[in-house]
């Protein structure tokens, strides 16, 4: 295993997650981001931009990386579009200046993915997306409504079908997470993506059980048995195959040459993987980042970064375990591990 992350090592990938906007659109009945943590981050302060910024100078000008990708999350990220805009402008020009490829991905609701910010992100090297669809408008306006309880579906699947006549290269990850109620209606959302984007290789289908996640509605949430998740995630991996849509395999994440997606590797194992939140917290997983019990350390105002070594430790220890490739903190959790969860 130890061999393994010095492979992912030598790719000289740094693999940063900013959050600029700890804040949510959404109301998802399975999200594991609790709103008192939520509300305090609403967006990036001109002061945080700037030790990002620094920060992301600081380890670039080092030479040591050949890559930095820059993900974007939330709470949802394009609350605070003017952030993602401003840090990537910024991270561009001193990646041209050391030599060094940018990259850009968004994990967003898609509510706000209009096609001018689309395209706007596409030209400031953002070009991995993943969006969630969790089925049909039935299922789907269900499970992630807005904050005031109105419907979402009918929203981001416009937007979705806009980004088809972008001439541009990009990927786009449509993601569904799976509940024992929502399984006919995600067919059903299939069925009528298979219309739009079958056999567009810019458009990737993937499913991922829900799982107990740390969030407040935890005991209302209606899993499907650890032992039928992967039969059920195959048939719907099946299902999209036969209507003509795209999975990821090798070859996509090869393309995306990103860490630590193409190595299963967790991301909170991979040494040169940080996230970063709002207000200048750091974290390792993504299933943390509202906890600030979790944090591992924070960021100065030169851009340095400060690192409580326990808090590292307490993801280091997993480095040998078989949990490496599985997701540790749901392994904590006391959920079924195997199937990655962010
Ligand atoms: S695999 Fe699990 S523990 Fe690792 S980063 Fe993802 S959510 Fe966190």
């Amino acid at each position: 295993m130890s061999g393994m992350i010095g492979k992912i090592q030598d790719k000289k990938i740094f693999s940063i997650t900013i959050i600029p906007s700890s804040w949510c659109n959404f109301r998802c009945v399975y999200c594991y981001e609790n709103d008192h943590y939520k509300i305090k981050n609403m967006i990036t302060t001109s002061e945080m931009t700037k030790r990002i910024k620094l920060f992301l100078e600081n380890n670039i000008k080092t030479g040591f990386f050949r890559k930095v990708h820059i993900r974007w999350y939330g709470g949802e990220p394009l609350l605070d579009f003017k952030t993602i805009i401003d840090i990537m402008d910024f991270t561009n020009s001193i990646g041209k200046t050391y030599k060094t490829d940018i990259i850009g991905e968004i994990i967003t609701n898609g509510y706000l993915l209009d096609i001018v910010k689309f395209k706007i992100l596409l030209e400031k090297g953002v070009k991995i997306f993943q969006v969630t669809i969790d089925g049909y408008k039935d299922a789907h306006d269900k499970l992630r409504p807005l904050l005031n309880g109105k419907p979402t579906f009918d929203k981001i699947f416009e937007n979705l079908i806009q980004t088809r006549n972008v001439t541009d290269n990009f990927f786009m990850f449509i993601r569904s997470n799976v509940m024992p109620d929502n399984l006919d209606s995600i067919k059903k959302f299939l069925d009528l993506a298979s219309n739009y984007f079958s056999r567009d290789r810019r458009y990737y289908f993937t499913f991922f059980p829900v799982t107990r996640s740390g969030g407040d509605n935890d005991k209302n949430l209606k899993v499907i048995e650890p032992k039928k998740r992967m039969e059920i995630i195959q048939e719907l991996y099946m299902y999209a195959t036969q209507l003509g849509l795209n999975i990821p395999d090798k070859d996509t994440l090869l393309q995306i040459d990103g860490v630590p997606a193409m190595d299963d590797l967790c991301q909170a194992l991979y040494p040169f993987s940080i996230i970063i939140r709002n207000d200048g917290k750091l974290f390792k997983c993504p299933l943390t980042v509202m906890i600030d019990d979790e944090s591992v350390g924070h960021i100065e105002e030169d851009g340095s970064i400060v690192l409580d070594e326990s808090k590292i430790n307490r993801w280091a220890k997993y480095i040998l375990s078989p949990l490496s490739r599985g997701c540790p903190r749901l392994h904590e959790l006391g959920e079924v591990v195997g199937v990655e969860a962010e």
